[in-house]
């Protein structure tokens, strides 16, 4: 179990992230670290150890942006590190990812990928999103979602940005817990309600394979074959 946060409206992201996470806090972690977009630019801050590391940092350094996706880790492929921790990129860093459960054929996605001249700095099972994303990214960021998780085997909620894509984030949950939450032109993913309430009360709990792109005009849900789910 781990925490993941996304935010999506006007207001700066970090101190939201942080707050969203500090909710979930009661589902236990290792390692904390946030991905935020700001200027077409992909800006990631995260560390091994408690919510105040990373809080202190963007405190001492803060980032502005007002789209962002924030994780707390349970370490389960790859000891508690920075660099282990989450969010995780592609190489190019135009894609980030936060990812709660785990993926059962990452060895395989992984040698698939490398074959195809991906290279992986971390140990977890985690770092094939981003990668298996962009291998499948042709300016459709939904469409390339659903692609990757088409290969992907195992439990997953994940929240996903984009830096040819700034306007929005795109979430999907399979055997792990994400719900959205809806405020006033401010939109939201967490791993539970706690980590929302403070903004608003309207809440929906994604179904497995119910992929929502967060905008800040709004939401859609969709399936796999882009049919809106109401
Ligand atoms: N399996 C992933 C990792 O070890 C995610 C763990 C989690 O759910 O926090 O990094």
């Amino acid at each position: 179990m781990c925490g993941i946060v996304g935010f999506v409206g006007m207001k700066e992201a970090s101190p939201i992230l942080v707050e969203g996470l500090s909710k979930l806090e009661y589902r236990g972690y290792d390692s904390a670290g946030v991905a935020i977009l700001e200027n077409g630019e992909i800006n990631v801050r995260k560390y091994k150890g408690r919510l105040k590391n990373l809080e202190d940092n963007l405190y001492q350094n803060p980032l502005g942006g007002s789209i962002g996706i924030g994780h707390t880790r349970w370490a389960t492929h790859g000891e508690p590190s920075d660099v282990n921790s989450h969010p995780h990129t592609n190489e190019n860093a135009t894609i980030s990812v936060v990812h709660n459960g785990i993926i059962e054929n990452y060895i395989k996605l992984k040698e698939w990928l490398g074959k195809k001249g991906y290279d992986f700095y971390s140990e977890t099972d985690t770092e094939v999103i981003p990668n298996l994303i962009d291998y499948y990214y042709k300016g459709d960021l939904f469409e390339a979602v659903v692609k990757a998780t088409s290969k992907m085997e195992g439990s997953y909620a994940i929240g996903v940005i984009c830096k040819n894509e700034p306007d929005k984030i795109v979430a999907v949950r399979k055997d792990s817990p994400l719900i959205v939450g809806i405020g006033e032109g401010e939109y939201f993913i967490a791993s539970d309600i706690p980590a929302v309430i403070n903004h608003t009360r309207e809440v929906y709990l994604l179904e497995d394979k119910e992929f929502v792109i967060l905008k800040r005009d709004g939401i859609e849900i969709k399936t796999e074959d882009g049919e809106e789910v109401n």
